[in-house]
Formats: structure tokens, sequence, C-alpha cells
């Protein structure tokens, strides 16, 4: 199967990808992530508002994860790296990707895992377990923030992800609504003659460009993807 250099397959994956992880999108649930009202959690004016409700919000997302499971989906693209050389731009902030054994996992609104300085966001730690507290300073001695971004703010490594974008020769778009800013405009750097698979059990609207759409959750849609990119191999 595979032949002279490898072919470069991107994915760009959203909150659906993890759905059957057990990880919730909230679009799916009308604005709510659980119980919260994520615009109201996830935004700068919320962390000056009321750190720790933010935190609180963050450490049960962080709870959450540490006992969910990559699903057949997320194995599924890190086996296809035996085919292709594979490049996750996600819009999670889960780790599954990675914990799945894909090797270029590109976060573009930052990781759960983490926490960032509020002075200098090069300053970027592990969490150790679930919690970050209140007091959790960086090593210029300011509290630590989560490493997510948030509602209103820019995406720092869009720029990047946009090049990565322009370098695909298969596409593939996994469980997002293609509605948040700027990740859903991502699809427009891909370049014309590129095929575009999109996996989703629900209608994705994708006035730009013409997709092969797998209509499928992601664990049998990345399989149902896998059997024909092995065909036109
Ligand atoms: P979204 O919630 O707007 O859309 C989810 C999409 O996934 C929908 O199109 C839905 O039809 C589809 N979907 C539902 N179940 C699926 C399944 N089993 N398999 C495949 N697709 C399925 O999500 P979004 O477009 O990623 O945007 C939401 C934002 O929320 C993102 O910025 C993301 O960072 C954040 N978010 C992240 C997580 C996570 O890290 N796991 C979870 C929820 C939200």
């Amino acid at each position: 199967m595979k032949t002279g250099k490898m072919k470069n397959l991107v994915v760009l994956s959203g909150a659906g990808m993890s759905a059957e992880s057990g990880i919730r999108t909230f679009r799916d649930m009308g604005g709510l992530w659980e119980e919260y009202d994520v615009t109201e959690v996830a935004s700068l004016q919320a962390w000056e508002k009321d750190r720790d409700l933010v935190l609180r919000f963050y450490n049960e997302r962080r709870k959450q994860l540490l006992l969910c499971k990559p699903n057949k989906g997320h194995y599924g693209l890190a086996e296809l790296e035996k085919y292709f050389k594979v490049t996750i731009i996600t819009q999670n902030v889960d780790d599954l990707h990675e914990r799945a054994g894909s090797s270029e996992v590109f976060h573009l609104h930052g990781e759960l895992k983490k926490a960032r300085s509020t002075v200098d966001e090069n300053l970027i730690y592990d969490i150790d377990g679930w919690e970050l507290k209140k007091g959790d300073k960086c090593e210029r001695g300011l509290q630590l923030r989560p490493h997510v971004v948030w509602f209103g703010e820019a995406v720092p490594t869009i720029e990047k992800a946009s090049e990565i974008c322009r370098t695909a020769d298969i596409f593939v778009v996994i469980g997002t609504s293609l509605n948040v800013y700027p990740a859903a405009g991502l699809i427009n750097y891909v370049p014309q003659n590129i095929p575009i698979f999109l996996i989703d059990p629900n209608e994705v609207n994708t006035p730009s460009r013409d997709v092969k759409f797998i209509k499928e959750k992601a664990g049998v849609g990345v399989e149902k993807l896998i059997d024909i990119l092995k065909r036109v191999k």
C-alpha cells in the first residue's frame, strides 16, 4: 500500500470526535456544556468576574477527561499513519487523539491538561492530576489560568494551522458544526482540487466547498473513510 512519499492527510476535528468517548458537545445541547452556559464560563469576562467558577468548571472537565478513553474514531486516525502523513488540527481541548497514538496533533483552542501564566502566554505548565487552584502560580509569581482559548480571545495558532491546510492532499472534517471561527474558515485554505471528506451524523453546512459526506458518527465514519482511502490508494 505504501509507495514513495506519503500523502499529507489533514484532519480538522471538533467536539463530535470525542462524543463517543462520553464528552458531550455543547451545540447539540442548546448552548450548554454539561450544566453550564459555556459563554458564561469560557471567557475572559467570566475569569475576571468569578475565578472560582471558571476554575471549578475546568477542574470538572479535567476530572471527567481522566475517566474517558479514546474511541474507535481516534484509534482509526492513529492507524492511518501507516499509510499517510497524518496531521490532526483539533478544536478539542482533550488529549484523546494523543492517547490513541496520533503523533502530530495541533490544538487550536488549547489543552485542558495544561495551565498557563496570566502575564506571559509562553509560560505553559502540565497540570498534575485534575485540579488547578486559586494560588497556583507561574514562575513570575502570578495566578495560573487554564491553557484554553476563550470566547472573544484570538486563536494564536491559526496561521500555522492554515499553512498545514494548504499542504493537504486529502482533507477530513470530523464532528464539527463549523460554527466557531476562525477554525471553521480553515476549510477555505485547502487547495481547490483536493478531496474533502466530512464525517458527522448530522448535516453540516459547507457553503464554500463540495464535500464527500459520510453521514456517520466518528467511530463508524472513520472506519468507512479508511475503507474508501484504501480503495483509492
Ligand atoms: P459543536 O458542538 O459546535 O459541533 C459538534 C458537531 O459534532 C455537530 O456537527 C454534531 O452533529 C457532531 N457530532 C455529534 N455527535 C457526533 C459523533 N458521535 N461523531 C461525529 N460527530 C458528532 O463542536 P465544535 O464545532 O467543535 O465547536 C465547539 C467548540 O467547543 C470548539 O471550539 C471546542 O473547542 C469546544 N468543545 C470541546 C470539547 C472537547 O474538547 N472534547 C467538547 C465540547 C466543546
